[in-house]
């Protein structure tokens, strides 16, 4: 049995890239019978400043809309990474680990420290903290956007030298690669760009808290090139492949059949058909994780109730961890 492993920032509203390429996938690992651990990542959020009662409360709507988009808070365990303080525990021993030069040389880290004056050392130990979240759960497999990986070859790494020096305890965790294009989702103002939820123009994403409207609105604004025919072709027509790569993940069809179905139309007569299908697949989310909203107490009990069972996981393997290692405080 696999135990899958993954996390999700409360840094904004989730977005349909975000919902197809990880909250769905998770979804169908759950139905196909993997345990499921799915968590908050409200530690790795602080990795850049955040304000505090934002934080708070895009915890509890991540937490509607995980639940309002399928999972199932009894069959795989839903919590928020810092209630298991043993995350943070295990992110230390591992970053003893761990070297500076390996974790400097990371795209990601080179990319978000370049712009900083100060760079704090969170951001540097942010793949460490990720493999602490993974191992201590002895987790197996991790779903991952390609720009990930690396970070999983660190898991790896740190696991092979943690099993050098202390003898062997942890799975070397695999990664689960997406099969479609769901982590190729672009920004609609600039479809060289990815979308993304740190993007400054509110209309290069679609949310799922957005309105039916908004949808149609955001949708018929999508830049897309001078052919008004609808092809796929993602290198030389992103613009256009976006939206038929979006068609498809809400209707899920192959973009063989998308672009069949489109002959003769338009891209702006296309664009309606899009909206249709992206209306239809986030309308009852969106009111699903809205009835939830208005139960904030029920929201918070989830988080409790998942945190308690993530512990005592925790617990045993960090005893394992604190065993070997000689420390005082084996559970
Ligand atoms: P930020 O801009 O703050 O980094 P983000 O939109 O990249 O936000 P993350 O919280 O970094 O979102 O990622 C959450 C999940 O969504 C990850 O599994 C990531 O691979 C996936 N994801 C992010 N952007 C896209 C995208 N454009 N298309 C498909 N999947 C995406
Ligand atoms: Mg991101």
């Amino acid at each position: 049995n696999r135990r899958v492993v993954t996390g999700l920032q409360p840094t904004g509203a989730l977005h349909v890239g975000n919902y197809f390429a990880a909250v769905q996938r998770c979804v169908k690992l759950q139905q196909q019978g993997d345990d499921l651990m799915i968590f908050i990542a409200d530690l790795h959020a602080h990795t850049t400043q955040q304000n505090p009662t934002q934080i708070q409360k895009n915890i509890l709507e991540l937490t509607a809309y995980l639940l309002a988009s399928g999972i199932d808070p009894e069959q795989s365990i839903l919590f928020a990474q810092s209630a298991v303080p043993r995350h943070a525990e295990l992110c230390w021993l591992l970053a003893c680990l761990a070297t500076h030069a390996r974790l400097a040389h990371l795209p990601q880290f080179k990319e978000k420290s370049a712009t900083m004056k100060e760079v704090p050392i969170g951001l540097l130990l942010y793949p460490v903290l990720q493999a602490a979240d993974v191992l201590v759960y002895r987790g197996t497999h991790v779903p991952v956007g390609t720009d990930q990986l690396q970070h999983l070859q660190v898991a790896a790494q740190l696991v092979r030298t943690f099993h050098h020096r202390y003898g062997r305890l942890f799975p070397t965790p695999s990664p689960i690669l997406p099969d479609d294009g769901s982590d190729r989702l672009r920004s609609l103002r600039d479809p060289t760009k990815k979308m993304s939820k740190s993007d400054t123009d509110p209309k290069s994403r679609i949310l799922l808290s957005d309105s039916d409207d908004v949808i149609r609105l955001k949708i018929r604004k999508a830049v897309t090139d001078f052919n008004p025919q609808v092809t796929f072709e993602p290198d030389s027509r992103p613009g256009v492949s976006n939206l038929v790569t979006l068609h498809c993940l809400a209707a899920d069809k192959l973009p063989e059949e998308v672009v069949l179905e489109a002959e003769g139309l338009t891209t702006a007569r296309y664009k309606q058909m899009v909206a249709d299908a992206l209306v239809a697949a986030i309308r009852p989310i969106r009111e699903r994780a809205n009835e939830l909203l208005a139960r904030p107490g029920l929201l918070r009990h989830v988080l409790r109730h998942g945190a308690a069972r993530a512990r005592r996981r925790a617990d045993i393997v960090y005893g394992d961890v604190a065993e070997r290692l000689g420390l005082a405080n084996a559970t």
